[in-house]
């Protein structure tokens, strides 16, 4: 059976009482007090708006929520931040889970558990203290569970590292029979192999058990050049990035900075190409390998310098408000002159595109190799994931959607097979099969089928159980 979202009646006052009775959390139903903090979102453009939102203190509290979800033959979908929500879950059992913000650090063993609601800003806060790093994203306000569960693409360490995915010890979570399962590569393998790439959809995590590596500083920051030299800083950054050692982390964005308070001062209103460096070797190694960038142009702005790790966020310098925003990605399985002709052509100054930002990672190194244990991470061997980013209200969603479509439709001649779950906009929801490939996305849905045959956790990039 699978759930049919738009038939199901409201949540009655007097069940969503009986599940508030057993619960240490809250239970909010809409009208409540609450209720409108708790389905706020990242994305400006995405409304949820859910049947009965449970905002959990504890596993038994998540325990309670997915037997109750699953008595009324109700969705459940988890949000950490809301920065990659799937439909507006109207008749869904939505679990806000930022009260599990537990973090505990075993810095002997050089490992972290948080709990499922934990920001990646609290990670870092933490972990630097012991001089230690994990492998977070550019965005400071991305939530760890919904960032690993998806691969976790860490543009500091990533390239010596691999998937944040990757690094996964153990996984406690529940899943749609209500069961709490402690997850490991050796208790529950096809689970532990699902979980980690396959992102939402076997269960809701309650809290996460990874790697952390003695990296307590960085040579990193942006460099920013004029926009009108976009074509000579992409053709020098493509041609010099391959010959770095994987402890560079790089990628570069062409960006129409607003004309905002919140963007700084050298940069606001202004059109801009951006390298982003990390390199997690000495700063005088660092400096002598990018001093072919520094080279290429006059920046208008160079932030590249010896940082503490916990200044990491300032690389991407990315915004950490909500913000009304439509983005999507795919990976690219080349970049060839002829591609990086195209790119200029649709981000360069001669262009007439009004995206806030078209970014190209470079990836390779350890994001090629397959794990110890192997995950479901789908985009191994790709070696660029290509992002762009609208910004602007509801009431311009066809051209937001447009102006990222004439990009990644430009560049589809280079497009890879497969894509990667963290880059997906919540309209490709459709698109599983293709995103994950045929052979991993029938292991996929055949784990699905034992761990959620009902399809209760479908309000995401859905595998479908296999019939
Ligand atoms: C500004 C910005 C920067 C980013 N930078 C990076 C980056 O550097 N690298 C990268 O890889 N990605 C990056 N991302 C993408 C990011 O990883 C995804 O948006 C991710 O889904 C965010 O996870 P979340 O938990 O914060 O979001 P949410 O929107 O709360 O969750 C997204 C989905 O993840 C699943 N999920 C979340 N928590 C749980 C849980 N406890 N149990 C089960 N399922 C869960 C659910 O399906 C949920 O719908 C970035 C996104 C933004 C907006």
């Amino acid at each position: 059976m699978t759930f049919n979202d738009s038939s199901l009646p409201p949540v009655l006052p007097e069940d969503a009482a009986r599940l508030a009775a057993t619960v240490a959390g809250s239970v909010l139903l809409p009208g409540d007090a609450g209720y409108d903090d708790e389905r706020a979102v990242f994305n400006l453009n995405h409304e949820l708006t859910p049947a009965v939102i449970v905002v959990p203190e504890s596993v038994t509290d998540v325990q309670a929520a997915v037997s109750f979800a699953a008595g009324q033959h109700r969705p459940v979908l988890v949000k950490t931040t809301g920065h990659q929500i799937v439909g507006s879950a109207s008749s869904a059992v939505v679990i806000a889970t930022h009260r599990m913000n537990d973090i505990t650090i075993d810095a002997a063993c050089r490992s972290v558990r948080v709990g499922a609601g934990v920001l990646w800003s609290e990670v870092i806060a933490k972990t630097t203290e012991v001089g230690l790093a994990a492998l977070n994203g550019s965005n400071p306000t991305v939530g760890v569970s919904g960032y690993t569960l998806g691969g976790g693409l860490s543009p500091t360490l990533g390239r010596s590292q691999g998937y944040a995915a990757d690094h996964v010890r153990s996984l406690d979570v529940v899943t749609a029979d209500g069961e709490l399962r402690h997850v490991t590569a050796e208790s529950e393998p096809d689970l532990f192999w699902a979980l980690r790439g396959g992102k939402g959809n076997f269960a809701v995590v309650t809290a996460l058990e990874f790697d952390l590596f003695p990296v307590s500083r960085l040579y990193g920051g942006g460099l920013y050049f004029p926009g009108d030299r976009t074509a000579d800083v992409l053709r020098a950054w493509t041609a010099w990035h391959p010959s770095t050692p994987e402890t560079m982390v790089t990628s570069i964005a062409v960006m129409r900075m607003p004309s905002m308070p919140e963007v700084a001062e050298p940069l606001r209103g202004k059109f801009l190409v951006s390298v982003r460096i990390a390199y997690s070797g000495t700063t005088a190694d660092g400096e002598r390998m990018i001093e072919p960038l520094r080279a290429v142009a006059p920046a208008v702005l160079d932030t590249v310098r010896d940082m503490s790790y916990a200044e990491v966020a300032s690389i991407h310098n990315e915004p950490t408000d909500a913000l009304p925003y439509y983005e999507r990605g795919i990976m690219l399985r080349e970049f060839p002159p002829q591609a990086q002709d195209k790119l200029i052509e649709l981000v360069g100054p001669d262009s007439e595109t009004d995206l806030v930002m078209a970014e190209l990672r470079a990836l390779g190194g350890a994001w090629d190799r397959e794990p110890k244990v192997p995950n479901a991470v789908a985009t191994r061997g790709l070696p660029y994931s290509l992002l762009g980013v609208s910004a602007g209200p509801l009431s311009e969603e066809e051209q937001l959607k447009m102006s990222v479509a004439n990009l990644l439709d430009g560049m589809k001649p280079w497009q890879g097979a497969r894509r990667y779950v963290n880059n997906l906009a919540p309209d490709e929801a459709a698109d599983a099969a293709a995103i994950y490939g045929p052979e991993r996305y029938e292991r996929l849905a055949s784990i699905k089928k034992t761990y959620d045959p009902a399809n209760m956790f479908r309000l995401n990039h859905n595998v479908m159980p296999a019939t």
